[in-house]
């Protein structure tokens, strides 16, 4: 696993699974891991890279309540991992929902870790990353969650703002609430120079992030179709299929939920 240093001190890793983000933040020797992903094997990997630059992981945090985003490892050590107030709240009351997504086969040491976050309240994470700004909203989940690394300039931006999938409005399907979620995003996209998504590729060009997402619902809204070339990528001509039945007010099939 090859990590790039998409900023200073900003490494991302990408797993095999869906183009599945995992964000280091370094500052001297403290590590923030945010939405550490995916595979056991992996996240072995992501402790190596760790060991290797002597780094100690004094907090988590998980950008929203889906399984792929509430992973941790042992060697990740024992520090505290936020995520929103609603997050946090899913994450306990959905338990075995989350664990039923994990699928066979996890060694028990790392479901056993899965989704211990605390709620953070107000806008900023606590020491020492107290610098870490977060952005919560809806729309991909309740209690969806940005972070913004200002004296980086870098936007980690969850599972919205991808390259590789479509808007995902889920649980519940709400595409107001999307907007809204866009919208929220917005001024903070505008100030970032670098954007990460939770599945996809970091771009040196957020606004065209936002541009396409919003371009995308508003074809979909105006005209029921959009030629958005996302729809081609795997998995998601099922999405599109999904929301345009939405669009139209038909009762719509359980989109998946990651
Ligand atoms: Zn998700």
């Amino acid at each position: 696993m090859t990590a790039v240093e998409v900023a200073p001190g900003v490494l991302v890793t990408t797993s095999a699974i869906d183009t599945t983000t995992s964000t280091v933040v370094v500052d001297g020797e403290h590590a923030l891991l945010v939405d550490p992903a995916w595979r056991p094997s992996e996240l072995a990997r992501l402790a190596d890279l760790l060991d290797d630059r002597g780094l100690t992981v004094t907090a988590g945090f998980s950008t929203h309540a889906h399984h792929d985003h509430l992973l941790w490892h042992p060697r990740f050590g024992a520090a505290p991992r936020w995520a929103s107030p609603r997050t946090a709240a899913l994450a306990a009351s959905e338990r075995a929902t989350l664990l039923d997504q994990m699928g066979p086969g996890w060694p028990p040491e790392l479901l056993a870790l899965l989704g211990a976050v605390e709620a953070v309240d107000g806008d900023r994470l606590p020491a020492p990353w107290e610098a870490v700004e977060i952005v919560v909203h809806d729309g991909h989940a309740p209690g969806h969650t940005a972070v913004r690394l200002a004296d980086r300039g870098v936007l980690l931006a969850g599972d919205m703002l991808s390259d590789v999938e479509l808007p995902l409005p889920e649980g519940p399907d709400d595409l107001p609430a999307y907007l809204a979620g866009l919208d929220a995003l917005a001024p903070w996209v505008a100030r970032a120079e670098v954007l990460v998504p939770g599945h996809g590729h970091p771009t040196h060009d957020p606004l065209a992030r936002l541009d396409a997402d919003r371009r995308y619902l508003d074809d979909l809204m105006t005209r029921g179709d959009s030629d958005d070339p996302r729809i081609g990528h795997p998995g998601m001509a099922e999405h599109h299929a999904h929301l345009q039945r939405l669009v139209r007010g038909e009762p719509g099939t359980p989109a998946r939920s990651g």
